[in-house]
């Protein structure tokens, strides 16, 4: 800083679109920048683009609340989140850069018989998983969590399910790694430049229109979140996916106050610390189909009275800022990674509420899937046929009520 930034070098290059690359990536947001990364590291293919019609870090993957965790129930997704949560565990490593893991361990919190037998059933799933989960009763909670109302509230706490390796990572940071690990590898992120058609001949992709020009390509991985609807429409089809807000709220910064995520059962709202000092919290979605990247206020008073319900000191603090993402909901609430009836055209999409923690392994897996045509192992139901098959993967609350 003292030095007024002078000699400092970007930290990825700002290449012109190439003609023609063997693969492109329709979306430069954690998913697509990971796939780049795991395509290029552990394929070897590195004559591809990542197209980003924004910046690197304008979409999602910077205006998450930065949960991760690997508590999911069912099969077909808890494998798959057990494997991103080890990714996580390694990724600082791997890509040589400080995203700012921090596994300070999530408690969800029950409130009745019924929702602790659901969170013994969640528990055991992730300890056979190979996991970890332990069960909190009330006085188990106490002693993490003080400043909670046990009480003098509606819904009085009855215990807790912590999952130690659960915690939060810097969105941005990761972005950033994977960003400068892609392009070190020779991957050509290229901003600014919003894909605006997709060509097919002979049900086979040719390669992408764009606002910087034509690309030619072999293999084109749509991974465009929100927009994942709007892309998929450019190659004729109707994804089982819509696009709604979800907002977030930060606080101005305190000294440490809260140092687990701690999520509520009987309201929708969550909430944890960063590093800088802001309480960084949340809720559910608008509940209205939307592209705006703003909600409205019916859901901003039902996150603030949850919060006091919960924690009344939240009170105290001043909210800075709150703003919203576009979700790509699926009618099951989990994701899709796999071909699509255009050959050598893939898609990557369905995160729900709950993507950021899923972009190692969904980086990891649509680069399996684009370089052998293969599912990988890990997110093999993850298919998009599964609405017209009835082999769903229902587990929505998991996203809804703890991101
Ligand atoms: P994005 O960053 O949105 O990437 C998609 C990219 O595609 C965008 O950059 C967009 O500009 C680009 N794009 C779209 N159309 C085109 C086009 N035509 N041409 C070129 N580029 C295009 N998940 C968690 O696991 N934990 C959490 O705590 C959590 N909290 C959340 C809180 C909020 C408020 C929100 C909004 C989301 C939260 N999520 C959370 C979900 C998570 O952020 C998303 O599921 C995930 O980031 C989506 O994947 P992505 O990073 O690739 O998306």
């Amino acid at each position: 800083g003292l030095a007024g930034n002078r000699g400092w070098r970007g930290m990825w290059r700002d290449p012109a679109p190439k003609p023609e690359y063997d693969a492109v990536i329709i979306g430069g947001g954690g998913h697509g920048l990971a796939t780049a990364y795991y395509l290029a590291k552990t394929f070897g293919l590195t004559n591809i683009a990542v197209l980003e019609k924004g910046h690197i870090g304008s979409g999602n993957i910077g205006r998450n609340t930065t949960i991760v965790r690997a508590n999911y129930f069912l099969p077909g997704n808890s494998e798959f989140y057990s494997h991103s949560l080890k990714l996580w565990e390694g990724l600082e490593a791997d890509l040589n850069y400080n995203v700012m893991h921090s596994q300070r361990g999530l408690i969800n919190l029950f409130h009745s018989d019924g929702q602790r037998d659901a969170f013994v059933r969640r528990g055991n799933a992730m300890i056979n998983q190979g996991d970890d989960a332990i069960l909190l009763d009330r006085e188990g909670v106490r002693e993490h969590l003080p400043y909670l109302d046990f009480e003098q509230t509606r819904f009085p706490i009855y215990g807790g399910l912590l999952h130690p390796r659960g915690g939060t990572a810097r969105h941005d940071a990761v972005a950033w790694g994977y960003a400068r690990g892609a392009d070190r590898r020779g991957v050509d992120l290229i901003q600014n430049c919003e894909v605006t058609g997709i060509d097919i001949e002979n049900g086979r992709v040719t390669g992408v229109q764009t606002t910087r020009g034509a690309i030619r390509a072999k293999k084109v991985g749509m991974v465009a979140a929100g927009r994942s609807g709007q892309v998929a429409a450019m190659a004729g089809m109707r994804l089982p996916v819509e696009s709604h807000i979800l907002q977030a709220f930060v606080t101005e910064g305190l000294k440490p106050v809260i140092d687990h995520v701690i999520s509520f059962g009987m309201g929708h709202f969550y909430i944890s610390q960063s590093d800088k000092g802001g309480l960084v919290f949340g809720g559910d979605l608008d509940f209205y189909a939307s592209y705006a990247s703003r909600g409205n206020l019916p859901m901003v008073e039902h996150v603030m009275e949850a919060g006091m319900t919960l924690m009344p000191m939240i009170g105290r603090a001043k909210v800075l800022r709150s703003w919203g993402g576009i979700m790509d909901m699926t009618p099951d609430g989990s994701p899709i990674i796999d071909r699509t009836p255009v050959e050598g055209l893939y898609v990557d999409c369905g995160w729900n509420y709950g993507g950021f923690k899923a972009v190692p392994a969904s980086g990891w897996c649509m680069a399996h899937l684009m370089a052998t045509d293969q599912p990988h192992e890990v997110a093999r139901r993850f298919r998009l046929d599964r609405f017209a098959t009835g082999h769903l993967l229902d587990e929505e609350g998991t996203g809804s009520q703890h991101n």
